[in-house]
């Protein structure tokens, strides 16, 4: 087990990219915010074995949370990340400080359409994706990545990423990791450690309902009964639905159920204070 090279700075960052870059070694990037499960650890091994290099980035990125939201006590594990990337065997860690990002004066937001306003996570966290981009587009020019891989636990978020890097000329290919769950379906994520043990019991409820969806959706019922019916199921078992959607899986826009194209079903509830997001292919 090697010991990944802890970078704090963009200088630094863009000093070990330049000496691999110049030895012909590709890099893959992977953003994470840490508090890192299985879910982050699976991404980095899907990169491992497309790049030679692997930086997994490590921050919190204050301009995606709302002031409501949970930014001062969201799970920061700093000690642990280290011992699973250097078992994980990724190269660097990039940690920087909140003022490396956003030195003092910084004043540049990324403006989005597309899939960031398909009336999803942005109808309930309208800064959120701004954010986001943002801090993706500079860790994106920071690294310059021959990759970077995002997971479909997210999946909003990476159709979003994927246009920004599109849009804005970025040569990155970014790919998407498939969802790492628990054994009972419930997708990982680092806000699960906020479920008390009756909500961590009702928490799968959202995979289960989805996949019980799907299946009637691929059978052929009628969609809206069903959508309904879901959406009653898991409102009935303690959640305040934000919302459950059928969409495109590629545009995020209403789906077109008759032509055969690729459908997702995208779900958010919360559950007591904490709100959980997942999403399946149909
Ligand atoms: P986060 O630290 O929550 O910002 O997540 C960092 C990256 O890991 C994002 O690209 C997420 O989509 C991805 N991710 C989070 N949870 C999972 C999961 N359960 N399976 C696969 N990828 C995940």
């Amino acid at each position: 087990m090697s010991t990944p090279g802890i970078i704090e700075s963009v200088a630094a960052l863009r000093q070990a990219t330049r000496q691999w870059r110049a030895a012909g070694e590709s890099i893959a990037l992977v953003p994470t915010m840490g508090a890192l499960h299985a879910g982050h650890i699976s991404l980095t091994q899907i990169v491992r074995a497309k790049a030679r290099r692997v930086i997994v980035s490590i921050f919190v990125n204050p301009t995606q949370f709302a002031p409501t939201e949970d930014f001062s006590k969201y799970p920061r594990t700093f000690e642990a990340d280290r011992e699973k990337l250097a078992a994980a065997g990724v190269d660097a860690i990039y940690a920087p400080q909140p003022a490396e990002i956003y030195p003092p004066g910084f004043a540049t937001t990324i403006s989005l359409a597309g899939p960031a306003s398909a009336g999803l996570e942005d109808r309930f966290r309208p800064t959120h994706f701004a954010g986001v981009a943002t801090v993706v587009a500079k860790l994106h020019i920071q690294a310059m990545p021959d990759i970077a891989i995002y997971g479909e636990k997210d999946f909003q978020q990476l159709a979003v990423i994927r246009q920004m890097t599109r849009d804005l000329d970025l040569p990155i290919e970014v790919l998407g990791g498939p969802t790492i769950r628990e054994a009972d379906g419930l997708a990982l994520s680092s806000r699960n450690v906020y479920l008390d043990a009756a909500q961590r019991k009702i928490a799968p409820i959202l995979n289960v309902t989805m996949r019980d969806a799907a299946q009637r959706i691929r059978g052929g019922s009628d969609v809206a009964a069903i959508m309904t019916n879901a959406r009653a199921t898991i409102t009935a078992a303690g959640f305040s639905l934000d919302y459950l959607e059928l969409r495109g899986a590629i545009t995020l826009g209403a789906p077109d159920v008759a032509s055969g194209k690729p459908l997702r079903m995208l779900v958010a509830a919360k559950i007591g204070m904490t709100r959980l997001i997942d999403n399946i292919a149909v």
